[in-house]
């Protein structure tokens, strides 16, 4: 018999999910991790990402409140305080993610796991053997491969800065060069976004890359485009600048951040190793090198599974959680056909305002359902801004699909879009149509309410 019902390899979002889950069915369960528990998420990601949004707002709020009559002068912003706080808190969260572990009996071995054959993990000097095997080890952040690109820094680096640096350089388009870029410039730092194309946020609903760039522009951030980077040179006394392709530079910056996607962790964990007594080729990756799954998150591997940002469909946290859950209800909780179905997945790029979206993009609804696609738009200045220096619009759309006109998405930047969305996704999935939008009777004065009463 088994050592283990179930070995989880990661204590990230996804792993500590499935192995509380399998756990709590009464599965016996080793969870390994070799750095902070919590993962991406609690160490370097959503959390900590989300305590410097809120310290940008206030800062934002406390410049809008002059509108609203506020005498603030003087009034000045200490990162290393903020940092001091912000870390003392994670630490308290990596304290109950342990005590969670423990009250559900979750054993917890401390060190980095090998994927050992048939069944086996190597893990904290011993060899553990198991029915069922996930690999949750999620991933890290991208350098680029150019001269020089090591003398930048990625996400986690933004959590080590001791102090804010006056001016910055951030490439890339994607969610952490819009929440990080966000960030830098309501706490008063320069940002330069370096961009490759002629817009952000390209894989969402056109508009809202659009939006966020001309809001972006209007807080002070210069964004290049067409920006390929060359290499990156250090001109002494601290300062640093990229070389483009076409010849053109930017910078001197204090410090260059990359945001340029992110990289499953899969090396040195024994993918090959896994069916080698079955005479198997051991876990395959997928074209892009994450650890290729099935619908039920199988890897080519019996016994073996991928849960989260090391399978690579959708790299977010509720994303790896549902997963492991899923899993580990359909192992060991007698619901042999639950899986994650990863459609209509709201998500929100908290920027400044924030984005939420959910479902298809027009020019995606239109790719599925051709002529029968039929869009609702809405651009005005929220009753918030009517006292303020800026104007920031919100912009929604709604996009809608058949004779019914379901809605099969809904795209959002503006105040409140972070917390408007999580609703409209339970609608569009159970598959609401404009009529049932529009039946709705509105919430007064609200933003959202221009959800409800498009035309
Ligand atoms: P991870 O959380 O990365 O966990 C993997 C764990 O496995 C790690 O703890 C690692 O130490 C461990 N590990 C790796 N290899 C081994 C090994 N061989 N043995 C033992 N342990 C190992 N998502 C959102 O939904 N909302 C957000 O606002 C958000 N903000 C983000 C902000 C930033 C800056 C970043 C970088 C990400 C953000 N994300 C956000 C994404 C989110 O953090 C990830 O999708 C999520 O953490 C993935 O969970 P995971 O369990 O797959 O992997
Ligand atoms: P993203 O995949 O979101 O964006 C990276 C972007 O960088 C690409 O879309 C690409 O844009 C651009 N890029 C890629 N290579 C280069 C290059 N060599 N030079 C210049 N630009 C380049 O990755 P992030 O790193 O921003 O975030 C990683 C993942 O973490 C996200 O996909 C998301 O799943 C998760 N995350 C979620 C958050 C949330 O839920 N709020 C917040 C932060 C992260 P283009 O093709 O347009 O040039």
């Amino acid at each position: 018999m088994a050592d283990y019902d179930l070995i989880v390899i990661g204590g990230g979002s996804g792993g500590l999910a499935c192995a509380q889950r399998a756990a709590e069915y009464g599965a016996r369960v080793l969870l390994a991790e070799s750095g902070r528990l919590g993962g991406t998420c609690v160490n370097v990601g959503c959390v900590p990402k989300k305590i410097m949004w809120n310290a940008a707002e206030l800062a934002q709020g406390l410049h809008d409140g002059s509108g609203y009559g506020f005498r603030i002068a003087g009034a000045s912003h200490d990162w290393a305080a903020l940092k001091q706080a912000r870390d003392a808190y994670i630490l308290r969260l990596n304290g109950i993610y342990e005590r969670n572990l423990a009250s559900r009996k979750v054993e917890l071995v401390r060190g980095f796991a090998r994927l050992a054959g048939r069944g086996a993990v190597e893990v904290g000097g011993r060899t553990a053997t198991a029915s069922h095997i996930v690999i949750a080890t999620g991933g890290r952040p991208l350098l680029p491969d150019i001269p020089g690109a090591e003398l930048g820094i990625t996400s986690d680096g933004f959590f080590e800065l001791a102090q804010r640096p006056e001016r910055i350089a951030i490439v890339g388009s994607g969610y952490i060069a819009v929440e990080l870029g966000g960030i830098f410039a309501a706490l008063g730092s320069r940002v330069t976004l370096a961009i490759r194309g002629d817009s952000v946020l390209k894989h969402f609903e056109r508009m809202l890359g659009e939006a966020c760039l001309e809001i972006m522009r209007a807080d002070g951030i210069e964004v290049v485009t067409g920006a390929q980077p060359e290499s990156l040179r250090d001109l002494g006394g601290g300062r640093l600048q990229i070389a483009l392709r076409d010849g053109r530079s930017i910078g001197p910056v204090d410090t260059v951040l990359w945001a340029v996607g992110r990289a499953p962790h899969v090396e040195g964990i024994g993918l090959e190793r896994a069916g080698q007594e079955a005479g198997q080729a051991g876990v395959t990756l997928d074209p892009y090198g994450f650890v290729a799954t099935d619908k039920y998150q199988a890897t080519s591997v019996p016994g073996i599974y991928a849960i989260g940002d090391v399978s690579g469909r959708l790299l977010l946290t509720p994303v790896a959680i549902a997963a492991g859950r899923r899993l580990s209800d359909r192992l060991f909780g007698g619901q042999p056909d639950r899986y994650l179905d990863y459609r209509n997945v709201p998500t929100v790029i908290f920027g400044h305002p924030p984005i939420g979206t959910v479902g298809l993009s027009e020019a995606a609804a239109h790719e599925l359902y051709g002529e029968e696609v039929k869009v609702y738009d809405s651009a005005f200045v929220p009753l918030y801004h009517a006292l303020t220096a800026s104007k920031p619009r919100t912009r929604m759309k709604l996009v809608t699909a058949g004779p019914e006109q379901r809605v099969v998405g809904v795209h959002v930047i503006g105040e409140g879009a972070d917390e408007m969305l999580q609703g409209f996704a339970v609608a569009v999935r159970m598959g609401a149509t404009k009529r049932d939008l529009d039946d709705t009777v509105a919430i007064h004065p609200t933003a959202a309410e221009e959800l409800v009463t498009m035309r």
